[in-house]
């Protein structure tokens, strides 16, 4: 028998989220762009920590709360109707995924000095691995590191790091091997912000920034464009082994992934509930849109893809805390989720008509910052090419292609 039953605690604790968000959180949203951000934030993560919700994942004796996979993956489905909870909560990206990979690869004293603070709120970090020479490609990374006693000298650039304008620390990855095998040229350092030989050239203005200038400018606070000139880097801040780069930027990416799903879930749900909400009211034709069997079957198709994306995100979450190898189902469902996403916030703007165009409702900003899921941690085309490879492989392997189709639920 399967049991899909979600223990008693941890629903209790996602009553406690919701019911954070409603009260707490949520009244801060019309207040973005009327005041400095840091002050909002300084407010919600006041209001969290009252609560006893912060770093949900993170170990309770790092400072989080120590939740498993599951309980997570539960909760993150109520932060993600608000960027703000996120930021309450301190389990934004990429600080959430760097906190991760810190406790993962980081030495004691990383830890200490970097994921401490953290976790505390008391550092931002930001993550440099996307350059104009190469994105989904990261092996073709151009930025190079060069050894100088027991420093590194980074040189180079980078591009689309989120949230570098306003960081303490960046997770950067540079070449640090170039006649090493493909995948193992690389390597994670720690920088500290500012530096000498870091500048950030701009903020690259981008498709949400345009619809939503205040919200996107001042959570994410930009998608930076960086020049690297003889940056200098102790050995000490090398995080996980030497040539262990691409293998610990998947790492941080697979929890970004998934996360990425979990908050898009939320934000699909309340796009068919306003979605729900008009078809209900508004009449054409002499009758309400939603006695319309054309209407009723859009919807069902975006509730069947937002129930399909509940069971992955879920079954994914399961995988995590069982330690079962996620790669194929990650890669499915960050492709599929995001498809759903845009689906569903297309739809709801769809059937609001031309109100659904306007900035009178949010779902314009939201198909804006749909859009970006098709790109971040990985476009679409290079997750489907990689489980294509993997079906393949699997056929030739076991004569079947089940176990890269989920058949490794039986
Ligand atoms: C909002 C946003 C935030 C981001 N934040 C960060 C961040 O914080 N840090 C960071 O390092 N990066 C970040 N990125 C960068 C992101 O990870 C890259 O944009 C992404 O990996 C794609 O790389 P690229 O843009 O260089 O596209 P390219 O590598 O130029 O690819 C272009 C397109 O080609 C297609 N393509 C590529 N390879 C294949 C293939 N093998 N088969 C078929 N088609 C293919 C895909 O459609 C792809 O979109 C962010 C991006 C966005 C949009």
């Amino acid at each position: 028998m399967i049991d899909f039953s979600i223990p008693a605690e941890t629903q209790a604790l996602r009553a406690r989220v919701a019911e954070f968000i409603d009260k707490e959180v949520l009244p801060y949203e019309e207040q973005v762009g009327q005041r400095p951000f840091a002050d909002i934030v300084a407010e919600l993560q006041k209001a969290a920590r009252a609560a006893d919700l912060w770093c949900p994942f993170i170990p309770v004796e790092w400072g989080g709360m120590g939740l498993g996979h599951v309980a997570n993956a539960v909760i993150q489905l109520e932060v993600g109707r608000t960027p703000l909870a996120a930021w309450a909560m301190n389990c934004m990206g990429p600080q959430d995924a760097t906190m991760l990979t810190l406790l993962e690869l980081g030495t004691e004293e990383q830890k200490e000095k970097y994921l401490r603070p953290l976790v505390n709120g008391e550092l931002r970090v930001c993550f440099a691995m996307t350059e104009k020479a190469a994105g989904a490609d990261a092996t073709g990374m151009q930025t190079l590191a060069t050894r100088d006693g027991s420093d590194w000298i980074i040189n180079g650039e980078k591009w689309f790091a989120s949230g570098a304008s306003r960081s303490d620390l960046v997770l950067l990855m540079a070449k640090t091997d170039p006649d090493a095998p493909r995948h193992r040229q690389f390597t994670t350092f720690l920088v500290e912000l500012p530096c000498e030989g870091f500048e950030i050239v701009r903020d690259v203005p981008t498709l949400h920034d345009a619809i939503e200038p205040s919200w996107n400018g001042e959570y994410v606070t930009g998608h930076a464009e960086i020049t690297l000139k003889d940056v200098r880097v102790p050995s000490a801040n090398i995080v996980g082994e030497l040539g262990g780069g691409f293998a610990s930027g998947q790492h941080r990416l697979g929890y970004g992934r998934i996360r990425h799903g979990m908050w898009s879930i939320a934000r699909a749900q309340q796009a068919m509930d306003l979605a729900a909400e008009r078809v209900l009211s508004r009449k054409t034709f002499g009758k309400p849109l939603g006695d319309r069997q054309g209407v009723q079957w859009m919807l069902a198709d975006c509730a069947r893809d937002l129930y399909i994306a509940r069971l992955m995100v879920l079954h994914i979450a399961y995988c995590m805390e069982h330690g079962i190898d996620i790669s194929q189902e990650n890669s499915m469902a960050k492709n599929f989720i995001a498809d759903m996403l845009s689906k569903v916030v297309d739809t709801a703007l769809q059937l609001h008509g031309s109100l659904g165009y306007t900035m009178d409702t949010p779902l314009a900003a939201w198909y804006a910052e749909a859009r970006m899921q098709h790109l971040v941690d990985g476009p679409d085309e290079v997750h489907r090419w990689r489980v294509g490879k993997k079906v393949l492989a699997a056929f030739e392997e076991h004569g079947t292609t089940a176990s890269a189709a989920g058949g490794g639920l039986f």
